[in-house]
């Protein structure tokens, strides 16, 4: 399951969502010529360093992917099989938003090559969608996953998004079954957050708004772990759930510290123990690919320490947990601090790998921090001189 990825970073968008942090322009759809050809040269300067594994994944991601023509998705994935070369039966992923899509432009994606959906749908309710200002209505959202299947597509992701403010009661658990009753593959579910920086945040601030509350987001976190787990998916990653044999293999290898390649503005790759990410703004990253210059804007090498602490923050996510060598096993079996957290259920042992217990799984970005905090200190602390 684990292999080499290729991620493919699309940051145009109809409208800028005020929760917005990530790498996303709002309009500007005419560069997007521009930016395929650029994207496909830098396929061709930087696809050889993936030679090293077979390219198991391909994800686009954005921003919104679905605004690339069929045609200039098939054109990178054919820079891709060039170089660096792809498996016959990778896994090609594509995010989508509704409102961008129809049958015939998804039919056309899967002759490209595209062969699972990632739609952003967020929420089954127009007053929700109006509030995180997202240009699609529920009956889009539903008209999308309708389309995929028209397509043909057969593996499909639901993104949704709960902890949002001022949402009607019962719309969460709501949104849960008429998701499942489109029989996604795969559901991904995200709380709300207030990133520094975007209008969401400004406006909170502004107006004195309270925010997500965290009582309710952890309340509809267990509420979409108990519906989901009971419908058959296994919940084998914080925020993502699947159906057997359909996780997500290009974020799953992610996690286990494999190699992927991220091209276009602002993508990060991970090659040989050095992550390097490209120039985020659109300018800069088409100027840089145009004139033959590097694309990479900086770049960290990860060493023992950071892949430990790396391991440790994003393998304790998944349902499979960390794998420990015996001294780490040791420091931590000899940590009050993590005997407290043992007695309480939050963490387990299964056999030599350290997994969330069933308390944990709301918790587990705090809990990955103090395992790697009980690790780091022991591994500072001054072996005990014994007479
Ligand atoms: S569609 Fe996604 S990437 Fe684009 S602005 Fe909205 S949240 Fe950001």
């Amino acid at each position: 399951m684990i292999g080499a990825g290729l991620y493919v970073h699309v940051p145009f968008c109809l409208q800028r969502c005020p929760y917005c942090a990530f790498n996303a322009v709002a309009g500007h759809q005419e560069f997007i010529p521009d930016y395929v050809e650029s994207v496909i040269a830098e396929i061709g300067q930087r696809g050889t360093r993936l030679t090293r594994r077979p390219v198991v994944s391909v994800y686009f991601g954005g921003g919104t992917p679905s605004l690339l023509a069929p045609a200039q998705v098939e054109a990178i994935l054919h820079a891709a099989r060039r170089s660096p070369g792809i498996r016959d039966a990778a896994e090609i992923t594509l995010e989508a938003n509704p409102g961008t899509v129809d049958v015939a432009r998804l039919r056309a994606y899967r002759l490209a090559g595209v062969n699972r959906l990632s739609l952003g749908v967020q929420s089954l309710d127009d007053r929700v969608l109006r509030w995180l200002g997202r240009a699609h209505s529920a009956a889009e959202g539903i008209a999308a996953c309708t389309a995929a299947r028209s397509a043909g597509f057969r593996n499909l992701n639901v993104d949704l998004m709960f902890g949002i403010p001022a949402t009607p009661a019962g719309t969460w658990e709501d949104a849960l079954q008429r998701v499942l009753m489109l029989h996604p593959e795969h559901i991904s579910t995200y709380a709300l957050t207030l990133e520094e920086g975007t209008a969401l945040a400004a406006r909170a601030s502004a107006q004195r708004d309270r925010g997500p509350d965290e009582e309710e987001d952890a309340a509809a976190y267990q509420q979409a772990r108990h519906t989901l787990q009971q419908a058959g998916y296994r919940h084998y990653e914080v925020s993502n759930f699947a159906l057997t044999g359909r996780e997500c293999r290009h974020n799953w290898s992610c996690w286990h510290g494999a190699e992927y390649l991220g091209v276009g503005a602002g993508a990060h790759s991970y090659l040989r123990g050095v992550r390097c990410w490209n120039h985020a703004r659109l300018e800069d990253y088409l100027a840089a690919v145009q004139a033959g210059d590097e694309v990479c804007a900086g770049q960290e090498i990860i060493d023992v320490d950071t892949s430990r602490r790396e391991r440790v923050w994003m393998q304790l996510r998944t349902d499979t947990g960390v794998a420990l060598g015996r001294t780490e096993r040791q420091s931590l079996q000899a940590s009050p601090r993590f005997a407290v957290l043992r007695e309480a259920g939050f963490l387990t042992w299964y056999e030599e790998r350290l997994c969330l217990g069933t308390p944990g799984w709301a918790v587990a970005d705090s809990l990955g921090v103090e395992v790697d905090a009980i690790l780091e200190d022991s591994r500072h602390r001054k072996p005990r001189i014994t007479a």
